[in-house]
């Protein structure tokens, strides 16, 4: 019985809780509430990983730079790139929402919200003090993920100051960061039973209105994710590497097609190698750098969907926002995506952290989680076109690209 639950693949499980779960709510109606608490605990699971992932796998990714030059030339370009184009996908993922809410009119009167955290109150200076930690274990503590990578960052950057001396600890945080994404699995497993609970309990108490809110929510996830690879990346290939953007796409479209399969840019780490090196003519110290950071902090569609997420949730629970809160999405967004492992479900986690900065109630986590596989296949193919993309340009910018190669690419 077990084994054979265990062999059907998670997404299958989570996809037939979603159904399930629907079915159950609209027959049951409001008294589906009994059985909320299920989805509570699997929230509260979600949320005790996100520092501990954010922490290793950071920490890891710098110390896997090897050599401090590289962080600075390779390393700052590609920074640079990683945020720029962190932003805009944030900006476009708020743009979406607010242009379509897709979570307007869905009447959650019958819904008591739970947790619903404290929107912080900051001003610029507040925003810059808080991003040195006072106390990394309080940073920890509070889950405040900004002075949380500075932390990871100063680390990682003290370990590869270490030389020698800094290979163990590089070593724990490498092996910490494996441990973490197994224990993310295990708690991944729990995603069947919060589902069922959660969308009975939202089918239940919200009736279909939900439901089609959510449809368009994975709609938008689909236009916001298309509109990164092939408005943003297209340009950053034509006009800043000037290269051919249809031999670019052709060159990676293994790396495509296993990012949508497996929704995990780790899982796709070598495959994206192999097309940037050998299908790009990318040399082999920028592929290995830019891509192998990029598999871990850099996720434009993970951005796209936390901003798009965040106003579906403030626009189903009624939270205002104003034009500061959309600037602390933004930069929450892309912080979260930055810190989001390369995993199936990385991107759901991270909600926690930017639904806290503005007061959107938890509860959306939730409520999306029962589609988030078809959300997070696209915004994974995202991810790693985006690693590829950067990659390239870093290469056209430094001189570590061989052109001929992959003009020629005909065999791909
Ligand atoms: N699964 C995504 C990735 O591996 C992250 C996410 O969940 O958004 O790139």
């Amino acid at each position: 019985m077990l084994s054979f639950w265990f062999k059907i693949p998670l997404w299958q499980r989570v996809i037939a809780a979603l159904v399930l779960g629907v079915i159950t709510g609209l027959a049951w109606g409001p008294e589906a509430e009994t059985i909320k608490w299920i989805g509570d605990f699997f929230i509260k699971a979600i949320k005790m990983l996100v520092v501990p992932l954010i922490f290793f796998s950071l920490v890891a990714g710098v110390a896997a730079l090897g050599d401090l030059r590289k962080l600075g030339s390779v390393g700052g370009r590609a920074m640079i790139l990683f945020v720029i184009t962190g932003q805009i996908a944030a900006w476009l993922g708020l743009a979406l929402g607010t242009f379509f809410a897709p979570g307007k009119g869905v009447d959650t009167a019958a819904i008591q919200k739970g947790e619903t955290p404290a929107p912080n109150e900051t001003t610029a200076v507040d925003m810059i003090l808080s991003i040195v930690p006072d106390s990394p274990v309080q940073v920890m503590a509070d889950v405040r993920v900004l002075p949380l990578i500075v932390f990871a960052l100063l680390i990682g950057i003290g370990i590869l100051m270490a030389k020698e001396d800094g290979k163990p600890l590089a070593k724990i945080f490498d092996s910490g960061a494996v441990v973490m994404q197994k224990v993310t699995m295990i708690v991944m497993e729990l995603t069947p039973f919060g589902v069922f609970a959660l969308m009975a309990w939202v089918a239940g108490t919200l009736g279909p209105d939900a439901l089609i809110s959510l449809a368009q929510l994975v709609g938008l996830n689909y236009l916001g994710c298309l509109l990164i690879i092939g408005v943003m990346y297209s340009a950053m290939i034509k006009f800043i590497a000037k290269l051919p953007v249809i031999d670019f796409f052709r060159g990676i479209i293994d790396a495509i097609a296993v990012s949508y399969s497996t929704a995990s840019s780790n899982a796709t780490l070598p495959v994206t190698l192999r097309c940037v090196e050998r299908n790009l003519g990318v040399s082999n110290s920028v592929a290995s750098f830019v891509v192998s950071l990029g598999a871990t902090i850099n996720m434009n569609g993970t951005a796209m969907y936390l901003g798009l997420a965040t106003l579906f949730g403030a626009q189903i629970f009624g939270v205002d926002l104003s034009f500061g809160d959309y600037v602390l999405i933004a930069i929450t967004s892309t912080l979260g995506a930055i810190g989001a492992a390369g995993i199936p479900g990385a991107g759901l986690i991270m909600m926690a952290l930017v639904f806290g900065s503005v007061g959107v109630p938890l509860e959306t986590i939730a409520f999306v989680a029962g589609v988030d596989r078809i959300m997070d296949m696209m915004r994974t193919t995202t991810n790693v076109s985006g690693d590829a993309a950067i990659a390239t340009t870093v290469a056209v910018m430094t001189g570590e690209i061989d052109v001929e190669e992959m003009i020629s690419a005909d065999d791909v």
